[in-house]
């Protein structure tokens, strides 16, 4: 698990900034590697610093996941970033496996050699996915400025198993005519679009609605939680058969509220890495499925059953109505904790690393409570990890491995049931 390597390049910013902390060399980005005899001595104490922090969230993953629960993480990346992070094929199976996830859907980064029309990186993906054996599928990623349908014709006669679309990077909306071959494309070829629809958008939900519903047999992955435009996106989208939405977002709130505006059977787990986790953000799938009171069949169907129906042919899983309320009930104390404690992250995103520690202190002091209510352990629990946080920030070696901890962290204080169960 995660614990036997703290420092590995996997930080945890699920649905985060794509220019990630790669990008910031203050803030540690991808030089978070033992390189150096020097840094040793340190580096093995912020190793224990961290592997004891995170033991209780790792408990907690094996008593809540159900048992033989297949895991498929419908949103990772491989490949090399403009912004400087990269995956390898090997780093994405290792990561995978921490989380005991077999399959994945794969498709490239925002890759400095993606002219013309993303062939390059789509052909180092479909050869990376031939070596995994099957345990990735991989997706196309698509350029409408650059015969989008040409290449997503190629990709799908060599096994690409679906199209990836990233609104923000390629700069365009849906209401074109090449996304609407796309989706024509999509819909003929069966295949599912994984749109991103995290931050960083345009307002182009409306666009996006009517071109679904106009093409309602091409199944759409809207990425992030459609923070992008939740409310619209899942209102609009109610009625159409085939919307899923991928839960890789850094804030819990943005999960937990999926599961009041769509069908537990439309929510599939997904961790985007290299910028997030899969071992991190399955702490948090466990956590906001317990807090939706799921069943154990929902729970096996968004952790991988209901991806794995609709890799394997067998189409989408009938979805029933919303699990939660439209309110989301949490215990005060914690509510404190989280509300400064999810204001490290972002600092840290921008390099911003005063503010970071100066919230973190305050969300520490938030779990000093000699009256602790039904929420003591939750307290105790949840203080441990933002202290250890904070011991780790010392340092800029360990930054991600602090990002886990307070990532962990305001899961749990967000979905903590108030009757401290
Ligand atoms: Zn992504």
């Amino acid at each position: 698990m995660n614990a036997a390597r703290p420092g590995a390049p996997t930080a945890v910013a699920p649905g985060a900034p794509t220019v990630g902390l790669g990008g910031r060399p203050s803030v540690a980005g991808d030089r978070d590697l033992p390189g150096h005899a020097d840094r040793i001595g340190c580096t093995t104490v912020n190793e224990s610093l961290y592997a004891e922090a995170l033991a209780p969230f790792l408990a907690e993953t094996r008593r809540l996941r159900p048992q033989h629960a297949e895991v498929i993480d419908a949103h990772t990346h491989l490949g090399l970033d403009e912004d400087g992070r990269s995956l390898s094929l090997g780093q994405l199976l290792s990561q995978l496996d921490d989380a005991g996830a077999r399959r994945a859907c794969v498709f490239p980064l925002h890759d400095p050699e993606r002219r013309p029309a993303y062939s390059v990186p789509n052909d180092r993906v479909l050869a990376w996915a031939e070596e995994s054996e099957g345990r990735l599928a991989p997706f196309c990623r698509l350029d409408p400025a650059e015969g989008p349908v040409a290449e997503c014709e190629r990709c799908l006669a060599a096994g690409a198993k679906g199209i990836k679309l990233h609104p923000r990077a390629q700069d365009f909306v849906f209401d074109g005519p090449e996304m609407d071959e796309v989706f024509k494309l999509a819909e003929d070829s069966g295949v599912p679009v994984l749109i991103h629809a995290g931050r960083g958008l345009p307002p182009l939900a409306d666009g996006l609605v009517d071109l679904a519903l106009r093409r309602p047999g091409a199944v759409l992955i809207l990425a992030h939680g459609a923070i992008c435009d939740q409310g619209i996106l899942t209102t609009r989208l109610a009625d159409h058969p085939g919307v899923l939405y991928d839960i890789s977002c850094f804030f819990p709130l943005d999960v937990i509220e999926l599961f009041a505006r769509v069908p537990a059977e439309r929510v599939v787990f997904a961790s985007d890495p290299p910028y997030g986790l899969p071992a991190t953000t399955l702490y948090m799938a466990l956590r906001v499925a317990r807090q939706a009171r799921l069943d154990e069949a929902a729970t096996r169907g968004l952790l991988g059953g209901t991806m794995a129906s609709l890799l394997d042919g067998h189409g989408l899983p009938p979805g029933g109505a919303p699990r939660r309320g439209p309110s989301i009930e949490l215990s005060g104390r914690l509510a404190r904790v989280y509300g400064y404690a999810s204001l490290v992250g972002p600092a840290l995103f921008t390099g911003v690393v005063e503010q970071a520690r100066a919230m973190l202190e305050m969300a520490i002091a938030a779990c000093r409570d000699p009256d602790p209510g039904n929420v003591g352990e939750a307290l105790e629990v949840v203080g441990g990890a933002l202290r250890a946080a904070s011991g780790l920030l010392e340092s800029e070696d360990s930054i991600r491995p602090a990002i886990d901890l307070v990532y962990r962290a305001i899961v749990r204080a967000a979905t903590e049931l108030p009757d401290g169960n």
